[in-house]
C-alpha cells in the first residue's frame, strides 16, 4: 500500500484512524448501547485501551433515549386489587423497556407527596 504524505493530515479530521494517544492503528467497532435502538459506532484501540464515541451517532443513541423517556411518562389508574388493597397495572411499554417478570421484588419509596418511587432490585 501506498501512502501518500499529503494526505495523511486529512485523514485526521473524517475520524481517528490512529488512535490519538499511542498512534496505533483504531478499530471501529459498531456497540449496542441500553436502551438506544440504533448502534453506536465507537473507536477502540486495542493496544492502549482507548475507547471513544463517533460524536453524531453517539448523539443519535442519546436522543433516542430521551424521546423514549418522554414517551414514559404516561397515566396510569390505581385499581382496586381487593378489600383495602390497591394496585396498579404496568402496561407494556414499561414492561418491555424494564424487562419486567412476574414475581420481580422492586423496592418501594415515596420520598414526598407527590411521588412513588420503583426501584428494581
Ligand atoms: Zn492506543
Amino acid at each position: 500500500m501506498k501512502l501518500k504524505k499529503s494526505s495523511k493530515r486529512e485523514k485526521k479530521s473524517e475520524g481517528y484512524k490512529t488512535c490519538p494517544r499511542c498512534k496505533h492503528q483504531i478499530k471501529e467497532v459498531e456497540v449496542k448501547i441500553q436502551d438506544a435502538e440504533s448502534p453506536v459506532k465507537s473507536y477502540q484501540c486495542s493496544k492502549c485501551g482507548y475507547f471513544d464515541f463517533e460524536d453524531s451517532s453517539i448523539k443519535n443513541a442519546i436522543d433516542e433515549i430521551k424521546n423514549k423517556e418522554m414517551a414514559l411518562k404516561m397515566s396510569h389508574k390505581i385499581v382496586k386489587l381487593s378489600k383495602d388493597r390497591l394496585g396498579m397495572y404496568f402496561n407494556k411499554h414499561i414492561i418491555n423497556s424494564l424487562d419486567l417478570k412476574a414475581g420481580e421484588e422492586i423496592e418501594i419509596s415515596v420520598p414526598d407527596k407527590k411521588h412513588i418511587v420503583l426501584k428494581l432490585s
